[in-house]
């Protein structure tokens, strides 16, 4: 009888498939807390778990039920999507797997192969954040643009679209969502040069169902959903100036889409301006408005054809790096005795804002960190209160927060039990001076803005490291008020769960995977999950059996522009791991084994302090986004100071020129003249000089 059933169970299955998964069930998946079955959990996306059995009381007996190493080196930001027993996961260069849940057996690996050279297009590391599931199918975005379906059983291809055009420097990173039988995806590159836009895909054929542009096409009307409000948008923009009649002005969605059943709306987080320097980007016209929409705004399009609902613009004219596109958590509060369905926000720009999912109405906005752009947001207007000094057109401006944002795309989490939301936070200042040299260079960096080479003096570069300040915060929504902080060790810090155990899980840059009491803050739990913890955690169960997953690794934006804020890197690569966690779990990691290899003595090259200064300049326009500030690199790409090239002028030369093309090295030769690249040598000896007199 009982193999009759398992029979019967095992021709159902069959039916149906595995990762039946479908709009009906995700808007009902409080009543299977087992799985994780969409990127935020929920539509709400709240990354809120109803599982309990892992609570404050036993945390502390947490232990590692199963490691798997992932197949490529480099960040993992992923949220594992875990359905019917099964793991689906994306490490970096978009690769998928399916792993047995409970075990951590490897079911099938889908590589995409991007082309590694495309990597040079990534400002923030070759990473993706996920997958979807729905309906037997995993799709996924890559790399150079495409949007790739896989039959959930066997991880074999059912199609496969592309996004995007790949002669721009457009990138996915981020999780497509689905509903409504629709695939929606975003882009990003803005630092670059792209125009930003989401698309919906059908699910079943692949078929492009539409499109909302971010930012207005100047030329004509692009046959889009976002036609109607061109006309618009286009009134926010210079219309005959600006480099964004060329780059395209930014405005990517690279990670929050959220599909909101409640009003019907698809909520898109939109991103920064290219060039970032407004006034190279769209120049201001006196009595014009500038606010260039749809930058750095929240908005809300009709999920089935993606026409305009309404918006809000939280930092208009942005100018700074301050992006919308930060996950975006949609919940019903009591405000002022009422229910408000509202939606919650933490963009770059250091606010925290309440917005009324019936109209992008603000309802409140509190700061949530230290920010000298504004000084607090107008609610008669809905405009910040800007501080003029910190629009760096004729003077260099000091500002916080910096492009890594006051919280960046790290996912914050809320509790139903305590109402708060936990937010990974990080106060860091940044200079920021007009680029006065500035020329459009397609597919190149093109922020026209310039920052300071990192001082030489070791104790100013001990006291700008020791200014960046990383925060796990507890923030009440409704009053606007900071409930709890804790300050974490680095600057940089990974995405939250809230689970009902009353637990927040957070992992951190330096590696630790830590549980905290969700109404007080206090540690209950820390485990040395061996490399930085970026992504957002999720907990699901299997028989009964709660985990806890957490994904490990040496990358990520941080490790490539901030090197120098990475104590003691690793001189080669290192591959990734998804680490999960059970009650009296006895597994262990194989014992890390970092390389650090140490610096060869630098060539002597004779230069004067003019070429030295030419060389920084150069390094910090072309290089430093990948290699790092003061030429210090995180570990994750070549650190300059220790390249072989850099012995040898001709060698350096060709590398600069394309030599090593293939491997992912941008060819600039139309920017870098061989006098450039030797003052840039020059100035990489010296930072090598440093070093090799440090150890
Ligand atoms: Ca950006």
């Amino acid at each position: 009888m009982r193999y009759a059933w398992a029979g019967l169970a095992l021709a159902l299955l069959a039916a149906c498939g595995p990762a039946q998964v479908n709009e009906r069930r995700i808007a009902n998946a409080d009543s299977e807390p087992g799985n994780w079955m969409t990127h935020g959990r929920t539509y709400s996306e709240d990354r809120y778990s109803p599982l309990d059995a892992i609570n404050t009381e036993n945390v502390s007996e947490l232990g590692l039920a199963w490691s798997y190493e992932l197949r490529e080196p480099r960040g993992a930001e992923a949220t594992p999507i875990v359905v019917d027993g099964v793991m689906y996961v994306t490490s970096a260069w978009s690769i998928v797997y399916a792993l047995d849940a409970a075990s951590g057996r490897e079911l099938w690996v889908y590589d995409p192969e991007v082309p590694h050279e495309r990597g040079a297009s990534a400002c923030c590391d070759v990473v993706n954040r996920g997958v979807a599931v729905w309906n037997g199918r995993v799709y996924f975005g890559t790399i150079d643009g495409r949007l790739i379906a896989l039959d959930a059983r066997t991880g074999r291809r059912v199609w496969e679209e592309v996004t995007v055009d790949q002669s721009r420097p457009y990138t996915i990173t981020g999780a497509p969502r689905a509903a409504r039988g629709l695939i929606f995806i975003g882009n990003g590159g803005a630092e670059f040069g792209v125009r930003g836009y989401v698309s919906a895909y059908d699910a079943a054929s692949g078929r492009l169902r539409w499109r909302f542009y971010t930012t207005p096409n100047p030329r004509e009307i692009d046959d889009a959903a976002s036609d109607s409000v061109r006309d618009r948008a286009l009134a926010t923009w210079n219309p005959d100036v600006g480099a964004w009649l060329e780059s395209g002005g930014g405005g990517t969605a690279w990670d929050a889409i959220v599909f909101d059943p409640e009003t019907d709306t698809l909520w898109i987080g939109v991103g920064n301006g290219a060039p970032w320097n407004r006034e190279i980007r769209s120049p201001s016209i006196e009595g014009r408005n500038n606010d260039n929409l749809f930058l750095s705004s929240v908005v809300g399009v009709d999920p089935d054809t993606g026409e305009y609902k309404c918006h809000y613009q939280e930092t208009p004219g942005e100018t700074w790096d301050y992006t919308g596109t930060q996950p975006i958590i949609l919940s019903t509060l009591t405000i002022g005795g009422a229910e408000r369905r509202v939606l919650l926000h933490a963009p770059k720009n250091g606010f925290f804002y309440v917005i009324d999912r019936s109209n992008c109405g603000l309802i409140s906005a509190g700061s949530i960190a230290t920010q000298t752009w504004a000084s607090g947001v107008d609610m008669a207007t809905g405009r910040p209160i800007e501080n003029a000094e910190a629009r760096f057109v004729s003077r260099t401006a000091i500002v916080l927060p910096s492009p890594f944002g006051a919280h960046n795309w790290h996912p914050m989490s809320m509790s139903r039990q305590t109402g708060l939301v936990y937010i990974p936070v990080q106060e860091m200042a940044q200079d920021y001076t007009s680029d006065p040299a500035f020329v459009y260079r397609p597919g190149r960096w093109n922020t026209a803005t310039v920052h300071a080479p990192l001082p030489e003096d070791r104790a100013t570069r001990a006291a700008i490291r020791n200014s960046m300040q990383g925060f796990l915060l507890a923030w009440d929504p409704v009053n606007q008020r900071e409930a709890w902080r804790v300050r974490l060790e680095a600057p940089w810090n990974g995405g939250t769960l809230a689970t009902a155990g009353g637990l927040v899980f957070q992992g951190t840059l330096d590696g630790h995977f830590r549980a905290y009491n969700a109404r007080t803050g206090e540690r209950l739990w820390d485990y040395d999950n061996q490399a930085a913890t970026m992504g957002g955690p999720v907990s699901y169960a299997i028989d009964g059996q709660q985990y806890v997953a957490a994904l490990a690794s040496y990358g990520t934006l941080f490790y490539l522009p901030a090197g120098f804020g990475i104590p003691n890197p690793p001189t080669e690569p290192q591959r990734g791991r998804v680490n999960v966690f059970r009650l009296g779990g006895t597994a262990q990691l194989p014992p890390r084994e970092l390389v650090r290899l140490p610096v060869e003595r630098p060539p002597t090259i004779r230069a004067n302090a003019a070429t030295l200064q030419r060389g920084a300049a150069v390094y910090t326009q072309f290089c430093m986004a990948c290699h790092g500030f003061g030429a210090i690199s995180g570990g994750v790409l070549p650190d300059l100071r220790r390249s072989a090239s850099l012995q040898d002028a001709g060698v350096w030369a060709q590398t600069v020129h394309g030599a090593r093309a293939a491997n992912g090295m941008p060819d600039f030769t139309q920017w870098v003249s061989d006098g450039d690249a030797e003052a840039m040598r020059a100035y990489v000896a010296q930072e090598a000089m440093t070093l090799y007199a440090e150890q």
